[in-house]
């Protein structure tokens, strides 16, 4: 059934330009929507459709319409995130960011390893012997490369790696395959949790040793929290490469998480030439405040009635139309 336009909510679209490609993306997309609870984000990528996009709605209908349940600390330790650059741009961007954890990009082109080996080398002489260090992969090893790469990128020490291959059964195969290699390489789940349709097949097949959890393609603050009780793995939160409206989302969990063992990937904002909001929640001295948005006048981010009926239409193909 289709519904009458005025059945959508009020979107406003942003259109906002990157610092650095990132995800193969140069402008970042999204609508905000106001609702008595406050702004909520729904920014779900360009090749998603639905019913995963209808998850990011549920996130953002929490945000405007529910709030956020409540905060059991007042900052969320975070990581810089360190793109696919070149080892002096890496080094330079891990030692201003205040953070003692880096998120280093790798596997961002065929052939790229030694091109990753020096951006993490660098990252670890700008964060020194005391930083933590983990590598986001984004499933593009097979078992087979990620064993002998993950051998080597050890000696840097690393806290983890995040989704190293595609599959959940590659990942356990590659935990089983690291272990008897003596690679003491953690491997966190990012995809396989947010995109397999299964979280708990990850902990089924004992696939990772830390579950990263992202609000709006997991439908929000509450279903995440549920999620982590049930997958008993530690989580980190990271972000979707939100503005600060989507990033609160993202703060919210990691406040209320019962525990929070690992630094936080969500001080993205950083990554994003503008933002919405006068006061961008990005991180000081390694830490983001838990504090609520305040956003610029709507007229200065507003991307105009095109974009505007662009994402109404998208709105529309949901499966799941949440009343308002
Ligand atoms: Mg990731």
């Amino acid at each position: 059934m289709t519904l009458p336009a005025s059945a959508v909510p009020p979107l406003v679209p942003f259109d906002l330009p990157l610092t650095v490609r990132f995800r193969g993306i140069t402008r970042r997309r999204g609508v905000l929507v106001r609702g008595p609870a406050g702004w909520g984000e729904w920014s779900p990528f360009a090749e998603y459709v639905a019913p995963e996009i209808d998850s990011w709605w549920r996130a953002t209908r929490e945000a405007a319409v529910e709030g956020f349940p409540a905060p059991v600390r007042d900052r969320v330790p975070v990581n810089v995130t360190i793109p696919a650059v070149g080892p002096a741009d890496a080094h330079a961007r891990a030692a201003a960011s205040g953070c003692g954890t880096a998120k280093i990009k790798v596997a961002d082109h065929p052939g790229s390893f030694a091109e990753d080996l020096a951006r993490v080398e660098a990252v670890r002489d700008a964060l020194g012997p005391a930083g933590r260090l983990r590598v986001d992969v984004n499933g593009r090893w097979t078992v087979d490369e990620a064993v002998p790469r993950l051998r080597v990128l050890a000696r840097f020490g690393l806290e983890y790696a995040e989704q190293p291959c595609a599959t959940v059964e590659e990942l356990a195969d590659l935990r089983r395959r690291l272990a008897r290699a003596g690679v003491d390489v953690p491997v966190a789940a990012d995809e396989s949790i947010r995109r397999s349709g299964d979280p708990e097949r990850v902990v089924a097949l004992e696939a990772a040793d830390v579950a990263v959890l992202k609000v709006q393609p997991l439908g929000g603050v509450r279903a995440c929290l549920w999620l982590a009780e049930r997958l008993g793995l530690p989580v980190v939160v990271s972000s979707a490469l939100e503005t600060s409206v989507g990033i609160a989302a993202g703060v919210a969990l990691a406040a209320a998480l019962p525990e929070l063992p690992y630094a936080c990937g969500l001080n993205t904002v950083p990554l994003l030439a503008e933002d919405v909001a006068a006061d961008p929640l990005v991180a000081v001295d390694g830490a983001i405040a838990v504090r609520p948005v305040r956003l610029r006048p709507v007229a200065e981010w507003d991307a105009g009635d095109a974009a505007a009926d662009a994402w109404r239409r998208r709105w529309l193909t949901m499966e799941e139309k949440p009343t308002w």
